[in-house]
């Protein structure tokens, strides 16, 4: 089974991956954490990301498409989850050329609960846990003791770019799924535990 999770930056879709990689075998495939990763380590596509990423753009689709098809071939083309993958119809369009899909999850969450979600948003340097900063006590990780820090592109001025690029390029893909039979919508309103219980029930 190959799937696509969809929605707006802070909907929970990393949250969500997590979950679904621990309970399915399907590979998570983060456009955002392979950028994130290039970043660190400062190679060519790392640095070119950077300036689309701090403003809150797309990185251009070319250099998108190169590093979603190396994460495919290096997931077999098969038992995938793309996160963060597409998000413009030209990305899609793209994606359905060289593999197929099966299920496209969209997790649907109120437009203003998303920039106080992202910009409370922290993530642990050591290992890569995700939470909200009212969760933590003394700033540091829950699961391992790490630092916490913001992304840079969660910052107030980068989030409201980020939502205006999901609305004007990631959103269509509802309906461009909805006509090819693949969409299923998720509430994302609720806790990450009841949220995964709706994932559950239409990934089976
Ligand atoms: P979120 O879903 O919370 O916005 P991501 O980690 O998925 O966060 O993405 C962070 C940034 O990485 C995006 O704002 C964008 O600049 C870049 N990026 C990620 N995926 C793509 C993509 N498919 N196409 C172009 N840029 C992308
Ligand atoms: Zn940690």
């Amino acid at each position: 089974m190959n799937i696509i999770l969809l929605g707006a930056p802070g909907a929970g879709k990393g949250t969500q991956a997590t979950r679904i990689e621990e309970n399915y075998n399907l590979k998570h495939i983060s456009t955002g954490d392979i950028f994130r990763h290039h970043m660190r380590q400062q190679t060519e596509v790392g640095m070119l990301a950077r300036s689309y990423i701090k403003k809150g753009q797309l990185v251009p689709d070319e250099v998108t498409l190169r590093i979603v098809e190396i994460a495919l071939k290096d997931a077999g083309m098969k038992d995938f989850m793309l996160d963060g993958f597409p998000r413009n119809i030209n990305q899609a369009e793209a994606l359905d050329k060289i593999v197929g899909i099966d299920k496209v999850i969209d997790i649907s969450v109120d437009f203003d609960v998303l920039t106080e979600r992202i910009c409370g948003r922290r993530n642990c340097l050591e290992c890569g846990y995700t939470t909200h900063v009212s969760q933590l006590k003394g700033g540091v990780c829950p699961k391992c003791g790490g630092e916490m820090q913001q992304r840079m592109d969660d910052k107030e001025e980068t989030v409201k770019s980020r939502l205006t690029v999901y609305s004007e390029q990631t959103a269509p893909l509802i309906e461009y799924y909805k006509s090819q039979g693949k969409l299923f919508t998720v509430d994302g309103m609720g806790t990450p535990d009841e949220v995964f219980g709706e994932v559950r029930k239409v990934l089976g």
